[in-house]
């Protein structure tokens, strides 16, 4: 007890530290303030060693420790992972990951300069808007549109441009959350716009719609429930029924898709989503989708519709508030060049993954498990399912091989594996940690194997 008091008694003081070199060099690099809270915190550090009973750090050791947790406050929290989960989509792990082509343009606008908003041929003031537009008009056969920040701010641009105190009515099947608070009648009441519901959550008649249209009625709007599905005795009129109905009424017709696909899931042995080509050709004025769920690109909101409609949305302050930088602007033009020159599935990330096949993925797996050598035993290939996710196609999954590790511990070798640098997300099904190959980047996968090699081995 009283060498435990000494050893603590010895510790050196945070100003005699201070005045030592290496602090110095931490200060240069740190600044004081930054360097006296770390020496403050590797004194605590030594403390705490000496009260478990274990042996005092000399003033060096301590003046490191410091150095390393300085250092260590300046790391970057946003950093990235390896997504194992074969969740495609996977929202909380940033959505798509995107192409060679996407990052080089997203990099090349915003190291320097731009004409973002600059028109070069008469030397005056441009707009930002025209950027993506004419390749989004070509691919979707829209007569304009408008690029914002995201989906949840297209949509809330939408409602209060085009129904601020008026009424739109909407389906009760489609009064969906999005994920992360982002509820549909919540959306609208923000907007001003006066929410009719019609029908009941599983069928909903064109009829329904037109029994609810007053003199306030401006538009009807569809939601794409991309998150959940209603199956059973369940309909909902087509999107050319309701653009008739609303056209006939003189109204608008809005149409959430949420993911927004430009390609046919059915050709990826999915259910067929409604393109924005579709919706657009089925007769809405307006569309509204998202550039990082299947457009696989930035995260972006994008607006495609009737010229007229684009223009009232352009003139709304609200776009302003929600405007896109270059940078993501650059992206999603490049992102859009993909389909232009059909190319989505090699080059877009996110078309890749959905296109691999179980035996491609299993080949892949295979190499993992026989680099593992010793340590592969207890671990087995076995067939599951991959996720689209991110709040497109519900429920949705593609056939995959997954590499199932041995079926001990799954919650600390699952803890352990996102501790690495770069982390690794795996899942955990039937008590065993499970990987999957699909979603991760053929770059990434020797890195992985080293990983799981140092996990698995008996000393880790
Ligand atoms: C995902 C989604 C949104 C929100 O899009 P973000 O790009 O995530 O803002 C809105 N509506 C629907 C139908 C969605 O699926």
């Amino acid at each position: 007890m009283a060498d435990m008091q000494e050893r603590l008694r010895g510790l050196p003081g945070v100003d005699t530290l201070l005045q030592s070199q290496a602090a110095e060099a931490m200060a240069l690099a740190h600044g004081r303030e930054a360097t006296v809270n770390a020496l403050r915190l590797a004194l605590a550090e030594a403390r705490a060693v000496i009260l478990q009973g274990g042996v005092a750090p000399d003033a060096d050791a301590i003046l490191a420790a410091a150095s390393h947790l300085a250092e260590q406050a300046l790391q970057p929290t946003l950093r990235p992972v390896i997504n194992a989960t074969g969740v495609i989509l996977h929202t909380n792990l940033g959505r798509a990951p995107l192409s060679a082509a996407v990052v080089a343009a997203m990099r090349h606008v915003a190291e320097g300069y731009s004409n973002l908003e600059y028109d070069l041929d008469e030397g005056r003031r441009g707009s930002r808007y025209v950027h993506a537009e004419s390749l989004v008009c070509r691919l979707t056969g829209a007569e304009a549109a408008l690029v914002v920040n995201n989906n949840a701010g297209a949509v809330l641009l939408a409602l209060s441009a085009l129904a601020r105190d008026a009424e739109v009515v909407i389906s009760r099947g489609q009064l969906v959350e999005i994920g992360g608070g982002f509820r549909i009648p919540d959306v609208m009441a923000q907007s001003g716009a006066k929410l009719v519901e019609v029908g009941t959550t599983n069928r909903t008649y064109a009829r329904d719609y037109e029994a609810a249209i007053s003199e306030r009625t401006v538009a009807l709007m569809r939601v794409h429930t991309s998150n959940f599905r209603i199956q059973g005795f369940t309909f909902q009129p087509t999107t050319a029924d309701l653009a008739e109905l609303a056209h006939s009424h003189g109204l608008l017709l809005l149409d959430d898709l949420g993911s927004g696909t430009l390609l046919d899931t059915a050709h990826y042995g999915l259910p067929h989503e409604p393109t924005v080509q579709e919706s657009l050709a089925a007769g809405a004025d307006l569309v509204t989708f998202s550039g990082d769920k299947l457009l696989g690109g930035p995260q972006a909101g994008l607006l495609v519709g009737r010229a007229a409609v684009i223009q009232r949305l352009r003139e709304h302050p609200l776009t302003r508030a929600l405007r896109v930088d270059k940078a993501t602007l650059a992206g999603v033009q490049a992102n859009l060049t993909h389909y232009v020159r059909m190319e989505a599935e090699s080059e877009i990330p996110i078309w890749r993954m959905m296109s691999l096949t179980p035996e491609r993925i299993a080949v892949e797996a295979q190499n993992v498990l026989d680099g593992l050598g010793n340590m592969a035993a207890g671990c087995e290939l076995i067939p599951g399912q991959s996720m689209i996710g991110g709040g497109s196609l519900p429920e949705e999954s593609l056939p995959t091989i997954l590499l199932a590790l041995p079926s001990s511990d799954a919650d600390a070798i699952a803890a352990t594996l996102r501790r690495g640098d770069p982390p690794v997300v795996a899942r955990i099904q039937d008590g065993r940690v499970v990987l999957d190959l699909r979603t991760v980047a053929p770059e990434e996968v020797c890195y992985l194997a080293r990983r799981l090699e140092q996990v698995l081995s008996p000393s880790r």
